[in-house]
């Protein structure tokens, strides 16, 4: 199996795949694994990039930590700190109250009882419509006002556009609000990795026969006999496992012999020849790369991103330990506003920032997020890391609304291709590693 993309789809179908006995060569192009789940250490102290927030529904991150002697601690405080009075305010309770969590959870039985399984498909239909009219409609704005801060600054767009019903309700689901009764006072119970989410991925990793990363795929080619991936090995590439084994698994690739962490030996071109293709990349991303059939074209085509970035820096003068939500309004993001930022470990100057990206470049982003902080009554002092992302990749409610996540599941297994990732699962850790081991247990369970 060739798996393209190291992040937590990659390495959890790979792991599955593996655990199952098949065979995995992971592909990443990064120089390091985990994309969107990584972390980086500053001061002898591990902070999150992406993935941080695990919630009680999280029961496959909770599995794997158990699996791999991995320990979890409680998440910092979350504030919301409103950006223009500079004070911090109570989070809006009212979908707590007077009943809407009760008739949310009685249209959800109703209308999408199936929101918690994996994958996005069997509710997307019926949730095609705009977040905002949708919670309108069924008497739920409330909702809009207890979740949609916190959805909005994990980078998820805004309720006052045209974002469907269905990832604000996704986001409100592996949230746990279906599990009503394990809420505490209107809060769900968090967690997260000690350590670093970086650290669970780098274990999975470890377990692997085949990870290797800095690697450049050329072109990928499907056929019925089997696909070719044709790669130049980067600056690094990792592997576990005997040497003898990698040389199989990599197509008697040289340099697969090396076992270890560093340089390849050789950056030539190579062939990686696997029985199937799994892609964790969403489609538009891998489309030149790709012998694409014009049925992927087209879903290409309708897949959108949102500009996303975490900026990671020294800062003072801003309160202790916790999580900020800065709640704002689309057009506020539009301008590249910080929507969150994060101290995770009292007596320390860093912090983890969350700003829109507006398109503007990392220099201007910058000054905005100096202006942000002044205002609630900080000092941005150094950044150390602007990191982008091709956040929640997802469709639009028209194409919702015509099925196109059931043509998504239709393409799974054909041209011994499958795709995994946020595309299909939602852009969260939990829904990412779910959907992947789904699709190994749905094709790949050995008969
Ligand atoms: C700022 C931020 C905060 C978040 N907070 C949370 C949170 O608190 N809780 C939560 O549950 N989730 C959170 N998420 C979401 C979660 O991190 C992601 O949903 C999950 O990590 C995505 O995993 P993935 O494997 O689908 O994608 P990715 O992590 O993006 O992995 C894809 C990998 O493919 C690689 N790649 C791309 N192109 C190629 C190519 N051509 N060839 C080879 N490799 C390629 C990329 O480098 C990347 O490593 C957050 C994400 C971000 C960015």
């Amino acid at each position: 199996m060739c798996v393209v993309g190291a992040g937590a789809a990659g390495l959890t179908v790979a792991h599955e795949l593996e655990r199952l006995g098949h065979r995995a060569v992971v592909l990443e192009s990064a120089g390091d694994i985990a994309g969107k789940a990584a972390s980086a250490e500053v001061d002898g102290h591990v902070y999150d990039l992406g993935a941080h927030i695990c919630t009680m529904r999280y029961v496959e991150v909770a599995a794997l930590l158990d699996e791999l002697g991995l320990e979890s601690e409680p998440i910092t405080p979350i504030h919301v700190h409103d950006l223009h009075g500079g004070r911090i305010v109570p989070s809006d309770p009212a979908f707590f109250q007077r009943g809407s969590m009760e008739r949310y959870l009685s249209v959800r039985r109703e209308e999408f009882p199936d929101l918690g399984r994996p994958g996005l498909a069997h509710s997307a239909a019926v949730l095609a419509r705009p977040a905002g009219e949708w919670l309108r409609e069924h008497g739920l704005t409330s909702m809009a006002g207890t979740l949609g801060p916190g959805y909005s600054s994990c980078g998820y767009g805004f309720l006052t556009g045209d974002l469907p019903a269905l990832y604000f309700l996704k986001y409100a689901e592996m949230a746990g609000v279906s599990e009503g009764g394990r809420w505490v006072r209107g809060h769900p119970v968090l967690f997260t990795v000690k350590g670093g989410l970086g650290l669970l991925w780098r274990r999975v990793a470890e377990r692997l026969t085949d990870v290797r990363t800095g690697v450049r795929v050329d072109s990928i080619e499907r056929g019925p006999e089997g696909v070719t991936v044709r790669v130049r090995p980067g600056e690094t590439r990792r592997e576990g496992g005997s040497g003898e084994e990698q040389d199989t698994a990599a197509g008697g690739a040289p340099g697969a012999a090396e076992g270890a962490s560093g340089p390849a030996r050789d950056a030539g071109p190579e062939e990686i020849v696997a029985d199937d293709l799994v892609l964790t990349v969403a489609l538009d991303r891998v489309l030149p790369l790709l012998d694409a059939t014009e049925d992927e074209r087209d879903l290409a085509s309708r897949v959108r991103t949102i500009d996303y970035r975490t900026v990671l820096c020294r800062a003072s003068d801003l309160p202790p330990e916790g999580f900020y939500i800065l709640p704002s309004t689309a057009e506020e993001a539009a301008g590249g506003r910080c929507v969150a930022y994060h101290s995770r470990y009292a007596g320390q100057d860093v912090y983890t920032c969350y700003c829109y990206g507006g398109g503007l470049g990392p220099a201007a982003l910058v000054e905005v997020l100096r202006g942000d902080l002044a205002q609630v009554g900080g000092v941005l002092r150094e950044v150390l890391r602007v990191e982008p992302w091709a956040y929640m990749p997802h469709f639009g409610g028209e194409d919702l609304a015509a099925g196109i996540y059931d043509r998504v599941e239709a393409l799974q297994g054909r041209n011994r291709t499958y795709q995994v990732g946020s595309l299909p699962a939602f852009e969260l850790l939990e829904s990412n590693i779910a959907y992947a081991r789904d699709i190994v247990h749905r094709f790949f369970i050995p008969s």
